[in-house]
């Protein structure tokens, strides 16, 4: 195999920093210069927490609609490293799934019993997760209102594990087993509650997206990582102390960019207003990269 050593690859958070975090669906400017960055021959791979089914429509569909290459290759992560695919212009390969990393079956068909009779109002049940369990707002909610509802569902699902026997931890919170281990996380984010297996993690999705771009023969030179939330510092942290050269982006860093042994970037060192964030930024640093290598 020949090995390819493009410049850059990118290692991308959906939510937040590609997806818009209001309306979840995906910029048409953000698909263009998506689907550029890849006939430039950079590596696009997706690293979310969101599930195939959500990649496959809200992402690959509109990336193939508006003309993908033949050829090319698009990697997604999903669920957190425990779900993956590849996708051409002819639509997606075989969806891969780590069954040793999937929540209970039992314990998730109990969530779903919860949610319909207990918290409809405010959330709905992710059908399409392979081995977390996830439980988002209603698009049609106030956010304000569903992050009150939230605290009470989280303390439902902890309650709900433990009568599982199953051991777990949320926001430092520990629930352990009876033999005192603590296999699964309780994740609570500004829009959704994620019930995952403790290994799950954007670390995990970032060992995985250096594997896949190694079986296709790719090796970049550098990688830029991007997303909104602090546990996305994870894919940079891996990639760093793995020995990869990275920079990450933080498009939301209002929460404070942490001190970090690589470049943290946010929408100021394009020269834009801190007010930038979001899939605003996101697509101002696609621009970015892809002035840098078409140049
Ligand atoms: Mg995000």
């Amino acid at each position: 195999m020949t090995i390819q050593t493009p410049p850059l690859a990118l290692l991308l958070d959906v939510d937040g920093p590609i997806a818009s975090p209001v309306t979840r669906s995906v910029d048409a400017g953000i698909i263009a210069d998506l689907n550029s960055l890849v006939s430039a021959g950079i590596p696009v791979v997706f690293n979310t927490g969101r599930s195939d089914t959500f990649i496959a429509e809200q992402v690959m569909a509109p990336m193939i609609a508006a003309g993908l290459p033949h050829g090319a290759v698009v990697n997604a992560i999903c669920e957190k490293g425990a779900v993956w695919f590849s996708f051409t212009a002819d639509g997606p390969g075989t969806i891969h799934v780590d069954k040793d990393l999937a929540v209970p079956a039992a314990y998730g068909d109990q969530v779903r019993s919860l949610v319909a009779s207990s918290y409809a109002d405010h959330m709905f049940f992710d059908e399409t997760k392979r081995a977390m369990v996830s439980v988002e707002q209603h698009v049609s909610v106030e956010n304000a209102d569903y992050l009150i509802e939230q605290q009470d569902f989280d303390g439902a699902a902890m309650k709900l594990l433990f009568q599982h026997g199953l051991g777990a931890i949320r926001l430092g919170h520990e629930s352990p087993d009876e033999a005192g281990n603590i296999d699964f996380r309780v994740d609570p984010t500004i829009i959704s509650t994620d019930i995952e297996s403790i290994r799950l993690g954007k670390d995990l999705g970032a060992s995985r997206a250096v594997e896949l771009l190694a079986a296709q023969g790719i090796v970049p030179a550098a990688w830029r990582t991007m997303g909104d939330s602090r546990t996305d510092y994870a894919m940079a942290d891996w990639l760093h102390y793995n020995d990869h050269l990275v920079k990450h982006v933080d498009v939301r860093p209002a929460d404070g960019v942490p001190t970090k042994p690589y470049a943290v970037l946010t929408s100021v060192d394009l020269g834009l207003g801190e007010e930038i964030i979001h899939d605003d930024a996101g697509a101002a640093f696609l621009r970015a990269w892809l002035d840098a290598v078409t140049d």
